[in-house]
């Protein structure tokens, strides 16, 4: 019989109780101040690195503790339930060094995988453009191969992370007229003459963490940078990014309970009448409930490497970011007048919940990715 539930182990408990105790005792007093301030929390990447947070994407072998999929998730959860800023510093770790980890050579994983793991790198993934976002096959960016070495020329945007990090995995075409199939994948250090990240974006939510315009000009990456073979990156991208969709579907479920606890306090402290909120509160969280299950059921397939693991997480991205767009709408309900001021947090928490509908694949490109999948008749047996 097909396994379906999942239980979680003593070690992924243990993890999710430190990073809950760290997320109420440190993040939660910060988080609002955090995101008034607008720039990059140190102290919280300091945080992180102590507790050995940056490492839980990374295997054993190359410094980090690999701790799977759910147990990564679990993290993401409880830290973005109160801040969504410092979600993104954790899930960043994870997110920018996939490919690497996925499909890095042993020279690149030792070179640049245990920095990242202690903290003292943080790497950021380049592949959105002017005119590549959904459809990222159609990316403009060019790496041309001159001895041993790839002179890489185009402009990245929206990229999360790019005025503090240290390195990129960036996507360029070495073949542009062989389609996606011409896509190459390269790690670049950030400080490579040819690199320059502009200005970041204004953005309506997790305003701490800068997404900037990224601009790669006769810039020299050494050959052994290239990430797998030339002309496998789009293949690479999509595999190994098809699976890290559970870190937005984590940061949306935390969000959406961050939400939940809020509202519940609001309620008890304001004595409002419960037979006026009981339906509400209880439609959110039966709705974070269902995304949690969906949620960790996909990470439990990403670590079994079963087949429809993809599709399962692409399920979860969808269902979770809907959540998370769908909860605060019915807390400001309660709310009423107070929902609708930043004096109170909900304003806040729903300008941070959009995003998870657009990054790491928007809910039309999952619901594109779940349908192609039952059409071909490759889910559901
Ligand atoms: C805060 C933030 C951080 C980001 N960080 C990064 C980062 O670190 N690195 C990076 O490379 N990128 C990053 N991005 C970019 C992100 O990946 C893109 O925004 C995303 O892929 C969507 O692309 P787009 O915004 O260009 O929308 P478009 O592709 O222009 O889509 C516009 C609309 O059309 C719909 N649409 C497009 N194609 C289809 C289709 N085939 N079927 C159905 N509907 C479709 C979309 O769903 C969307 O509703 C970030 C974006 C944001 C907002």
């Amino acid at each position: 019989m097909e396994h379906i539930g999942y239980n979680l182990t003593q070690d992924q408990i243990s993890l999710r109780d430190r990073a809950r105790h760290i997320a109420n005792e440190y993040i939660k007093p910060r988080s609002e101040e955090i995101d008034k301030k607008g720039e990059f929390p140190w102290d919280i990447q300091n945080a992180f690195k102590e507790e050995g947070f940056f490492g839980i994407g990374i295997p054993k072998e190359y410094g980090g503790s690999e701790r799977g999929a759910l147990a990564c998730a679990l993290v993401l959860e409880e830290i973005a339930r109160v801040c969504t800023n410092s979600v993104i510093i954790c899930g960043q770790a994870i997110l920018g060094t996939k490919m690497i980890v996925g499909a890095g050579s042993h020279e690149q994983k030792s070179k640049y995988l245990p920095p990242v793991a202690r903290g003292e790198m943080i790497a950021a993934v380049a592949m959105t453009e002017p005119e590549a976002g959904s459809d990222s096959a159609a990316l403009r960016t060019r790496a041309v191969k001159k001895g041993n070495e790839y002179v890489l020329n185009g402009t990245k945007l929206w990229i999360t992370n790019s005025d503090v990090c240290d390195l990129f995995t960036a996507f360029a075409k070495t073949d542009p007229e062989k389609g996606r199939a011409g896509i190459s994948a390269f790690i670049i250090d950030r400080d490579t003459p040819g690199v320059t990240v502009g200005k970041h974006e204004d953005k309506m939510g997790s305003t701490a963490i800068h997404s900037c315009e990224v601009v790669f000009e006769d810039c020299v990456v050494p050959e052994e940078n290239l990430v797998g073979e030339e002309g496998e990156g789009f293949l690479i991208a999509g595999r190994l990014f098809g699976e890290t969709r559970y870190i937005t579907a984590s940061r949306a479920i935390g969000l959406a309970r961050g939400v939940l606890d809020y509202t519940v306090e609001f309620v008890k402290e304001n004595k409002i009448n419960s037979e006026l909120t009981n339906s509400k509160v209880a439609e959110m969280a039966t709705k974070i409930e269902a995304g949690r299950h969906l949620l960790y059921k996909a990470c439990c397939e990403v670590e079994r490497r079963s087949k429809d693991s993809r599709i399962r997480v692409s399920m979860a991205k969808y269902f979770c970011s809907s959540v998370a767009v769908e909860v605060p709408i019915i807390a400001l309900e309660i709310l009423g007048k107070h929902g609708y001021t930043p004096k109170y947090p909900i304003e806040r928490m729903m300008c941070d919940a959009k995003v998870t509908q657009i990054a790491e694949g928007t809910s039309q490109i999952q619901c594109a990715i779940i349908g192609g999948a039952l059409s071909r008749g490759e889910f559901y047996h």
